[in-house]
């Protein structure tokens, strides 16, 4: 595609969509820099500056926003481990973060393309479309405060839209593939994928029938970058795919393209969670906003994504957090 902006900015960067964000942008013939806590600490595209520090410092953030002509703003403290352990510091972190990008951009009239994320549309009904009404469960239960925090975020750069910033608003629906973190903080495919590798269990939460759609990393970062076209300007717009699956499957497919000796086991989400959570049965998008204002179509299938996802870890067994 042809890139309308020349320098970018990527914060969070160095981490999992953001890397591949940042080195689409780079081989599409953008200057790319990357603005991310964790810069220099390996996994860098040669060609990208890196920039290490936080979204939350304004100064750094005004900065660098001059600097380009476009925003990926993805840096964000992430997972719904992380938001359940330390929800205080996630909120502050994300949305001062948020604010800090969206008052620079706005200074300098740069486009901001901003990750949500699926989280947002909570306990909706599902297939979840960017109009929709949005449904959380209570306040006590801490599993909510990312996608509120998310979600005020969301409103912050339709605020900022409403003054004049072209802003596009993505929400990302369960990425996977090579870079993503393999911890207890990370998603359920590395986790599956590393369980299989070492031969220990694959711990399917619950009764395994709540269902998921998949995007490989590739075709999220591809998404992402489309959405700096004009026509996006103040939308929302779902990053996913329609095909969705039950998290049993999902561990049965990861047991048999990596030819596994793991057993598949169920585990009742308390013993994950001991102070409760609420659990997303289904999660599926609509994508026709992607596909009319973007003009994408995700190209590759959860067969092949889990397989180009495998071979990664199986060079990268040490990566991981
Ligand atoms: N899950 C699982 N086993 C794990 C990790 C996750 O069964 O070791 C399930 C989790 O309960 C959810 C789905 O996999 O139903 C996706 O979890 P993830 O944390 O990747 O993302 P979410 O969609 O919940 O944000």
């Amino acid at each position: 595609m042809t890139l309308t902006a020349g320098r970018c900015l990527v914060t969070g960067g160095a981490g999992f969509i953001g890397s591949h964000v940042a080195k689409r942008l780079f081989e599409a013939g953008c200057d790319v820099t990357v603005l991310d806590t964790n810069a220099g600490g390996g996994g860098a595209v040669e060609g990208v500056r890196y920039v290490k520090g936080n979204a939350t410092n304004a100064e750094l953030v005004d900065r660098l926003v001059a600097e380009h002509d476009a925003v990926f703003h993805l840096a964000a403290m992430l997972g719904v481990k992380t938001t359940m352990d330390a929800p205080a510091e996630m909120i502050e972190n994300n949305v001062q973060g948020t604010v800090n990008v969206l008052r620079s951009a706005l200074k300098f009239r740069r486009k901001v393309v901003f990750a949500s994320s699926s989280e947002v549309y909570g306990k909706g009904r599902p297939p979840f479309s960017e109009d929709d009404d949005l449904l959380y469960g209570p306040t006590k239960r801490l599993r909510w405060s990312y996608a509120t925090a998310k979600l005020l975020e969301e409103f912050l750069c339709l605020g900022y839209g409403r003054k004049g910033l072209p802003v596009t608003v993505v929400r990302y629906f369960n990425v996977y593939g090579p870079g993503q973190k393999d911890g207890p903080y990370g998603g359920v495919i590395p986790k599956f994928i590393r369980a299989a590798l070492a031969g220990d269990d694959i711990t399917v939460y619950g009764d395994g029938t709540q269902t998921r759609c998949f995007t490989y990393v590739e075709d999220a970062a591809e998404a992402t970058i489309r959405a700096l076209r004009p026509e996006a300007d103040n939308e929302i717009v779902n990053i996913g795919t329609e095909h969705e699956i039950p998290i049993m499957e999902v561990a049965r497919l990861v047991k048999s393209i990596s030819k596994s000796v793991s057993k598949i086991v169920r585990v009742p989400y308390a013993s994950v969670y001991p102070h409760g959570f609420e659990e997303i049965p289904r999660r599926l998008p609509t994508t026709d906003k992607m596909k009319s204002l973007l003009g994408y179509r995700p190209k590759v299938d959860l067969g092949i994504g889990l397989g180009l996802t495998l071979q990664w870890y199986q060079g990268n067994r040490k990566q991981g957090g």
